[in-house]
C-alpha cells in the first residue's frame, strides 16, 4: 500500500533534461532504501519503451518488469521542478513521482492522482506550489463528481411509513460507499423539504464519504406532514458537487414534470431525467484484462485513443464489482478503475455506436493493447472445500525457476524446510435469491451462531494475546448489529443468505481497505476471512485436510484465522504472495514463532505443489528447489539452532548471571501494551523499552489520557512488580505518526524529532505524562525521554513531569534519558548527576556516532555498533553513570548481538533489554561468560581500529 506524505516529497529541485530527473529520482529512491542501484536502468528502459509523462505536468517514471528484483520496498517519491522538465513531445513535467513497486502496485498511484488529473489548471498550481503540503493538496484534487446512477434508485419501495422510506435511501447511499454509518442521525425527518407534486429533499453533510444523491419511491401512498409523498431525495452533500443537479432539478419541477419522477417505472426515466449514469440498458461485453500490470498508463491510453475514435458514448466499470462505469475515452477514468491482470471488464456502449465499438474494443484488451501478454490460465474448477468469492480472482501462477532466489518481506524469523502447499481460493457457487427471507435469515443466524462457537472454541485454545485479539474482533464483527442490519436488507429483497452475506462483507471490507490508514486498510482481512468462515458454513463446508508432513504454506495471502488455527508442529512455514510485515498475519506468525515471508510476489503461488522450499524468514528469502548442499547445510543450521534454543528456553526464567557471579538484568522491548505478559513468560524480568509511538500507532487518532492510561495499567499489572522503562513519544525522523503530520525536512534525522518535537508541542506530552503517573500507583516505573541531547532538553522535560507529580503523586517513580547523541554521552557525568538511569539506544547512537542513516540500503551494514567509537561512548556513559550510583541500560539491537552480549557486560552494563523472543537465547550467552574475562576483552575492544577488529576479538575469544 502506497503512503502519500510529505516525507515523500523533494521541493526545489533542477534538471537539466529528462535523463537528470531520472537520476535524481533514482537516486532519492536508493538513498531511502526503497530500491537498489540497478533501477535507474529500469526507469531509463522504461521511458524508452514509451514516456510516462501522464498530462497536467506530471510524470510517473517507474522500472520494467525485469528490473522489479531492485526494488527494496514499495513506496513512491515525489520530486518538484519548479521549472519543469523537457519530457519529449513538447511535455514539461514540473512533479516526476518515481514508484518503486514489485507488482502491479502502482495502480493506487494512479487511482490516486486521477482525481487530481481532472483539474483544468493543475499544471499551472504545480509551477507555482511552494511547500510539499500544497503539492498533497493539489494531488488530492477537488470535490468529486456527484454520484446517481441505478445503484441508487430504487422504485415501489414496501416502505410502511416516509421513515422506512428514507431508511432504504440512506441505505442505499451506504452500499455505494458514499456514506459512513453516522449519516442517518444528521437527517431528522422533520426537516424534509417539500419541493411539489409529491416530491421531498432530505440532506446532510454529516459522514459523507463521496457526494451522492440517491431516490426511492414508495409502492404504496404516504403522507408527511399532511402532504403526499411520490419520491423522496436524500443527498449525501460535500462541496459544490450537487450544484448542476439541483438546477436541473429545479428547471424539471418549474417545467411541471416532477410528478414523472413519482411515476416512473424504471430507474432509466429517473437518471434520463436528472442527468444520472444511464448506461444500464446499453448493450455490453466483457473481456478479461490480461496485462501483466494491469490497466497502467500505456494501455489505457490505447484504449481511451481506440474509443475516441467512436462518435458516441462508450463506458466500462470492473464487471460484479458495485463500481459505477466510467468514461472508456478518458485515460484519466480509466487508470481510476485500478484494473488488475485477470479482471474482467465490461464495456457498455451507446446502441448506435454498439456493434462496431464494442468488438474492437474487446480484440484490443484481449491482445494486450500494445503490450506482450501471457494468456490468463484456465478458470479453476469450483471447489466446495475452499469457498471464497471474498478474495479478488487468484492470480496468474507463472513458473518460477529451480534453484530461483525470491526476494520478499520478512515477516517472522527463522529457517523452514519443507514442500510446499500451495492453497489458492477458488470460488464456490451459491444461489442468489433466497426462498423467503424469513428463512434465509433463520439460515443465516444458525451460521453465524456456529461461527461464533467454533471461534470461541480456538480462544480457549490459545493464550497468545495478540491472537486472542483478532478472534475477539473476528466475534464482535459477527455480531455487529449494523452489519445484520444491513444483511436484514438485502434479505428483504429476495436475496439468498449466502449473496447477502457475501455481498454486505464484500462492500464493508473495499470500504476499510479504501481508508488511507496502512494499519486500518489492512483489517480488512479480518472482514474478508470471518466472510469466508460464515460462508463456509451456510455450505456446510468441511474444512481442508492438512497434510501430516511438516509444509511450507502458500497462499496469496493468509487470513489472520488460517495462520492462528494452524498446527505448528505441520506448517513449518509461511510464504505469500501478498501482504506486508504489519498484517496481522504476520504479527500472528511472529507471535507463533512460524517462520514467514510475505508479499514474495503472484509468481510463488505458480508454484507446483510438493516443490521442496528453504525459506529464510530473517532475511526474506526464498529458494526454490534448494541443491543438496544448501540443503545440508541449512538443515544442519537449523538443528544446531533449534538444540540451542531448547537448552536456552529451559531456563528462560532464571537470571542471568555469569560464571562467575556477576548478574545482569535481561528486559524486554516492546511495542505493544498487549505483549507484556508473554514477554514475562519468555522469561523477561523487566521492560527495559515501552515503544510509545507504536502504541500510539495502534490506534487511529492520539489516544486520550484514559485510553493511554489503561494501557500502561494493563502493562504495569502484566509485570506484576517488574520495573516498567516507558519511553515517552518518539516520533519524528523515521517513524511518522499518521494524525500527526510533521513539515517536511531536508534531513528528517537531524531535525524536530523525539524529545526536540515533544517539547514543542508539550500538551501531548503532558496528557502522555499524566497517564503514565496516574497508571502507576505503587508499581515501579521508569519514564524516560528519547533523543535528549543537552542538559536544557532534560531539564525542560524533567521539570514537567516534576510538576505533574504534584497533582499524581507516583511513589516508585525513577526519570531518566535515553543516551542516543553522541553529546549526551560526551556530558554523561553532568547528566549522571540529576538523572536516575540512563539506556543507551545504539541504534541511534550508533547512527549519529558513524554518520550512517541507520536505514542506509548500502552503508547501513557498515553501521556497527561496535565500532570502538560508539564502545567508547558506552563507556564513558557507564562510568559516569556508576560514580554518581546510577544504573545504564542497552536497549537497542545491540544487545541482542551474541558479540556484543560480552562487550557490553565487561563494559559494566546493568541491563539487557532485547525483544521477547531474544530473552532466553540472551540469558544463556551471559551464563557462558564470566565477568572478568568480558572486563579484559572491553578494555582491549576500546584501542581497537574497528568494528571488524572488535568482531573478531570476541570470535577469538568467546
Ligand atoms: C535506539 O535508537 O537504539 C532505540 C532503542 O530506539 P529506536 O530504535 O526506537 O529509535
Ligand atoms: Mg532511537
Amino acid at each position: 500500500m502506497f503512503e502519500l506524505t510529505v516525507q515523500c516529497v523533494r521541493m526545489h529541485q533542477t534538471a537539466a533534461d529528462k535523463a537528470a530527473a531520472l537520476e535524481k529520482l533514482a537516486r532519492t529512491l536508493v538513498a531511502d532504501g526503497l530500491v537498489r542501484d540497478g533501477y535507474l536502468a529500469g526507469l531509463m528502459a522504461r521511458e524508452a519503451q514509451g514516456s510516462t509523462y501522464l498530462g497536467q505536468g506530471i510524470a510517473i517514471p517507474h522500472g520494467t518488469p525485469q528490473t522489479r528484483d531492485q526494488v527494496r520496498s514499495t513506496g513512491i517519491r515525489l520530486l518538484h521542478f519548479p521549472e519543469g522538465v523537457d519530457w519529449g513531445d513538447g511535455q514539461r513535467v514540473y512533479l516526476a513521482i518515481g514508484i518503486a513497486a514489485r507488482s502491479d502496485e502502482h495502480l493506487q498511484v494512479l487511482q490516486l492522482l486521477t482525481r487530481a488529473l481532472g483539474e483544468d489548471d493543475l499544471s499551472l498550481a504545480l509551477q507555482e506550489v511552494t511547500t510539499a503540503e500544497s503539492i498533497l493538496e493539489l494531488l488530492k484534487g477537488g470535490t468529486p463528481a456527484l454520484m446517481l446512477d441505478d445503484r441508487l434508485v430504487t422504485l415501489g419501495v414496501a416502505a410502511d411509513d416516509v421513515e422506512e422510506l428514507l431508511w432504504h435511501a440512506v441505505r442505499l447511499l451506504k452500499r455505494t460507499a458514499c456514506v459512513s454509518p453516522g449519516f442517518a442521525s444528521g437527517l431528522p425527518l422533520v426537516q424534509a423539504l417539500p419541493l411539489g407534486q409529491g416530491l421531498w429533499w432530505l440532506s446532510s453533510a454529516q459522514a459523507v464519504l463521496r457526494p451522492g444523491l440517491s431516490f426511492v419511491t414508495p409502492a404504496r401512498p404516504l403522507a408527511l406532514q399532511g402532504q403526499p409523498v411520490t419520491g423522496l431525495f436524500c443527498l449525501a452533500s460535500q462541496g459544490e458537487a450537487s450544484q448542476a443537479l439541483l438546477q436541473r432539478l429545479c428547471d424539471l419541477l418549474i417545467a411541471g414534470r416532477g410528478a414523472e419522477l413519482g411515476k416512473a417505472s424504471s430507474s432509466y426515466t429517473v437518471l434520463r431525467a436528472l442527468g444520472g449514469e444511464v448506461a444500464a440498458d446499453w448493450p455490453q461485453a466483457r473481456v478479461a484484462l490480461v496485462n501483466a500490470h494491469g490497466l497502467h498508463a500505456r494501455p489505457a491510453q490505447i484504449l481511451a485513443e481506440l474509443a475516441q475514435c467512436f462518435a458516441g458514448e462508450i463506458r466500462v466499470r470492473l464487471a460484479d464489482s458495485g463500481c459505477a462505469a466510467v468514461s472508456v475515452k478518458s485515460m484519466t477514468k480509466l487508470l481510476a478503475l485500478g484494473a488488475r491482470r485477470g479482471q474482467v471488464l465490461e464495456f457498455l456502449a451507446e446502441p448506435d455506436i454498439a456493434n462496431d465499438a464494442l468488438p474492437a474494443l474487446i480484440e484490443v484488451v484481449a491482445t494486450g493493447l500494445g503490450e506482450a501478454v501471457e494468456p490468463l490460465p484456465a478458470a479453476p474448477e469450483p471447489s466446495p472445500e475452499i469457498p471464497d468469492r471474498l478474495l479478488d480472482q487468484a492470480p496468474p501462477p507463472l513458473p518460477l525457476p529451480i534453484g530461483e532466489r525470491v526476494q520478499g518481506v520478512a515477516a517472522s524469523p527463522g529457517i523452514a524446510i519443507g514442500p510446499a502447499l500451495i492453497r489458492t481460493h477458488r470460488a464456490l457457487e451459491y444461489p442468489q435469491r433466497g426462498e423467503s427471507p424469513q428463512v434465509e435469515l433463520q439460515r443465516l443466524g444458525v451460521a453465524l451462531e456456529q461461527v461464533v462457537a467454533d471461534i470461541g472454541a480456538l480462544l480457549e485454545k490459545t493464550h497468545v494475546p495478540s491472537i486472542r485479539n483478532i478472534f475477539t474482533t473476528h466475534q464482535a464483527l459477527l455480531r455487529d448489529p449494523a452489519l445484520r442490519e444491513e444483511i436484514v436488507g438485502r434479505l428483504e429483497q429476495g436475496f439468498s443468505a449466502e449473496a447477502a452475506w457475501v455481498d454486505e462483507i464484500d462492500a464493508a471490507a473495499r470500504q476499510q481497505e479504501a481508508l488511507d490508514d496502512v494499519l486500518l486498510a489492512e483489517r480488512a482481512a479480518d472482514l474478508r476471512d470471518i466472510g469466508r468462515r460464515v460462508l463456509a458454513a451456510l455450505l456446510g463446508c468441511e474444512a481442508e485436510a492438512e497434510p501430516d508432513e511438516p509444509y511450507i504454506l502458500v497462499m496469496d495471502e493468509v487470513a489472520p484465522s488460517d495462520v492462528a488455527t494452524l498446527d505448528r508442529e505441520r506448517v513449518a512455514g509461511i510464504l505469500t504472495a501478498r501482504g506486508g510485515a504489519t498484517a496481522h498475519s504476520a504479527i500472528i506468525a511472529r507471535a507463533l514463532g512460524i517462520p514467514a515471508v510475505v508479499g514474495a510476489g503472484e509468481a510463488v503461488l505458480g508454484l507446483a505443489g510438493g516443490t521442496l522450499l528453504l525459506l529464510d524468514g530473517e532475511q526474506g528469502q526464498l529458494q526454490i528447489a534448494p541443491d543438496e548442499a544448501g540443503l545440508a547445510q541449512a538443515r544442519a543450521a537449523c538443528e544446531q539452532r533449534r538444540r540451542h534454543q531448547d537448552e536456552a528456553d529451559a531456563r528462560r526464567l532464571e537470571p542471568a548471571v555469569t560464571r562467575d557471579g556477576h548478574a545482569v538484568e535481561i528486559a524486554a522491548n516492546l511495542g505493544s501494551s498487549d505483549e507484556a505478559a508473554t514477554a514475562v513468560a519468555l522469561g523477561a524480568e523487566a521492560v527495559g523499552l515501552l515503544r510509545t509511538e507504536l502504541v500510539f500507532m495502534g490506534h487511529s487518532q492520539a489516544p486520550d489520557q484514559m485510553t493511554q492510561q489503561a494501557e500502561y495499567s494493563r502493562v504495569l499489572a502484566a509485570l506484576d512488580g517488574r520495573p516498567l522503562v516507558v519511553r515517552t513519544l518518539d516520533v519524528g525522523g523515521d517513524k511518522p505518526l499518521p494524525y500527526w503530520p510533521l513539515p517536511a525536512e531536508e534531513n528528517p534525522f537531524l531535525g524536530v524529532r523525539g524529545i526536540r518535537l515533544s517539547l514543542q508541542r508539550p500538551e501531548i506530552l503532558d496528557t502522555q505524562l499524566r497517564a503514565l503517573l496516574a497508571a502507576a500507583a505503587d508499581y515501579p516505573l521508569r519514564i524516560m525521554f528519547p533523543m535528549v541531547g543537552g542538559v536544557e532538553e532534560w531539564h525542560a522535560a524533567k521539570s514537567r513531569v516534576d510538576r505533574l507529580r504534584e497533582a499524581i503523586p507516583a511513589k516508585n517513580l525513577q526519570v531518566g534519558i535515553m543516551i542516543e547523541i553522541p553529546s549526551a554521552a560526551l556530558i554523561a557525568p553532568v547528566l549522571a548527576q540529576e538523572v536516575d538511569f540512563f539506556s543507551i539506544g545504539t541504534n541511534d547512537l550508533t547512527q549519529y556516532t558513524l554518520a550512517i542513516d541507520r536505514g542506509h540500503p548500502t552503508l547501513s551494514a557498515q553501521a556497527d555498533g561496535l565500532h570502538p567509537a560508539v564502545l567508547q561512548l558506552i563507556d564513558m556513559t557507564v562510568t559516569a553513570a556508576h560514580a554518581c550510583g546510577k544504573w545504564v541500560g542497552v536497549c537497542g539491537e545491540l544487545a541482542a548481538d551474541n558479540l556484543a552480549v560480552p562487550l557490553l557486560v565487561g563494559l559494566g552494563v546493568d541491563e539487557l533489554s532485547v525483544s521477547a523472543r531474544s530473552i532466553a537465547l540472551i540469558k544463556a550467552r551471559v551464563r557462558e561468560l564470566a565477568f572478568e574475562d568480558c572486563r579484559h576483552l572491553a578494555r582491549r575492544a576500546l584501542v581497537l581500529p574497528g568494528a571488524q577488529a572488535v568482531r573478531a576479538l570476541v570470535m577469538e575469544h568467546c
